[in-house]
């Protein structure tokens, strides 16, 4: 989005997987690499790249890397930043620089592949990425949980962590987020249903089959009705397909959106949760919760009609009273899309005056004139 006009680049046509090596557990693709085809081709060799961002089947390895890109699996494995091993990166003053190396270690200088992870294109273009990949869990489980009460679907997060059930994924979706996709469910869900959780977990057949035994025994003593255990692939990609159209299904409600991803403490989840209930009451706007409770970072939407002023100008304000709610809670402002545009005015909030003008320094040595995505990631100057 180029805010201040310029050039925009396209780096859609540089998308070939240069590399899957089965011996080093990498691959080497360039930025344009769609991330669910690069999903599909190694697990060809056996292996798994598990971050898996809602947008996977549209969004690139680049886009991922460049805003630290999350996912459903995060739970278990972890985010994009935690499987890239190195960078070829053009700088904005037209040097070409290698950072990180192929290897699971190194600490050789400043962790400069790590500084363009989040980077948003702000200081350098990623022309070539080297990722680490881990063996293909041998089986996977999904399973779905109704809970007639937030409270105790928010509990039962928290008693799945402690027990060390390792889900791989655990999904939460509040009532008015599931009112958006009653229907596309594969089973019929009970009107007092308030949320649900959808958990996947992997490994050796043997230990899922457990594992999410366990698990739902454990979620219908917290008295969760019904829980719904999908076996086999077909029947667990019809759950997480529903998972995945919940974005775009929210516009039943309300014609725009505005989309936060908040993450806090899991602790904190219930007064997260409860703090966004009272703002909608507050501001008369519908605001869906939904998201990946296994880390904390659910993505709380704002509904409203752009066209209707009112319901603009309160959107807004329940933004910020959300974020301020966030950082009350020891919250960050993103779990995983990042700062951009929309959330730059707000960064203050989480960084001090301090780590904004070290952060501004970095800037300035990476890109001295400022061409990169101007106008992204820092408060404005005069706002
Ligand atoms: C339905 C839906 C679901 C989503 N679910 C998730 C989710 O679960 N988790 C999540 O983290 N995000 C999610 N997202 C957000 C988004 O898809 C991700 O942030 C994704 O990583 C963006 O990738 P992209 O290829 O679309 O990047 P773009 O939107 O094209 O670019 C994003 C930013 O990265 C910069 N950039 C892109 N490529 C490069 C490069 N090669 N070098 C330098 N800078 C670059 C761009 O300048 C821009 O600032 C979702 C979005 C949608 C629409």
């Amino acid at each position: 989005m180029p805010a201040a006009g310029g050039v925009v680049l396209v780096l859609s046509r540089l998308n070939r997987i240069l590399e899957i090596s089965p011996e080093d557990m990498v691959a080497v693709v360039e930025p344009g690499v769609i991330t669910g085809h690069l999903k599909k081709e190694v697990e060809k060799f056996g292996l798994y790249y598990p971050p898996d961002p809602g947008s996977a089947d549209y969004c690139t390895i680049g886009g991922n890397v460049a805003t630290g890109a999350g996912g459903a699996v995060a739970v278990q494995y972890g985010v994009t930043r935690d499987f890239v091993l190195g960078l070829t990166v053009v700088l904005p003053t037209g040097e070409i620089i290698d950072c990180g190396s192929r290897t699971m270690k190194g600490v050789v200088g400043y962790d400069l592949t790590h500084l363009f992870l989040g980077s948003e294109g702000t200081l350098g273009v990623i022309v070539r990425i080297i990722l680490r990949l881990v063996p293909r869990p041998a089986s996977r489980e999904t399973l779905a949980a109704g809970f007639t009460s937030l409270e105790a679907a928010v509990r039962a997060v928290g008693r799945i962590l402690q027990a060390g059930l390792t889900p791989a994924a655990l999904e939460f979706l509040d009532r008015p987020t599931l009112e958006c996709i009653r229907e596309m469910l594969p089973f019929s869900l009970p009107r007092q249903v308030e949320a649900l959780l959808l958990l996947a977990v992997d490994g050796h057949p043997r230990d899922v089959a457990s594992r999410a035994g366990r698990m739902a025994r454990l979620c219908r003593e917290m008295g969760a009705r019904p829980v719904v255990r999908a076996r086999g692939a077909a029947a667990a990609e019809r759950l997480w397909a529903v998972r995945r159209i919940i974005s775009p299904a929210t516009f039943k409600v309300k014609p725009h959106k505005i989309a936060e991803d908040v993450a806090v403490p899991l602790s904190a989840i219930p007064r997260l949760v409860a703090g966004v209930q009272e703002i909608s009451r507050r501001r008369g706007l519908p605001i869906l919760c939904f998201g990946h409770a296994g880390d904390g970072n659910i993505h709380v939407n704002v509904m409203y009609d752009r066209g209707v002023e009112q319901e603009h100008r309160e959107a807004q304000a329940a933004v910020e009273d959300l974020l301020a709610l966030t950082r009350k809670l020891q919250g960050t402002l993103s779990g995983e899309h990042g700062v951009g545009l929309a959330k730059a005015p707000y960064i203050g909030m989480e960084l001090s005056e301090p780590a904004i003008a070290l952060q501004k320094r970095l800037k300035q040595a990476f890109d001295p004139l400022n061409i990169m995505n101007p106008g992204k990631l820092f408060p404005p100057e005069r706002s």
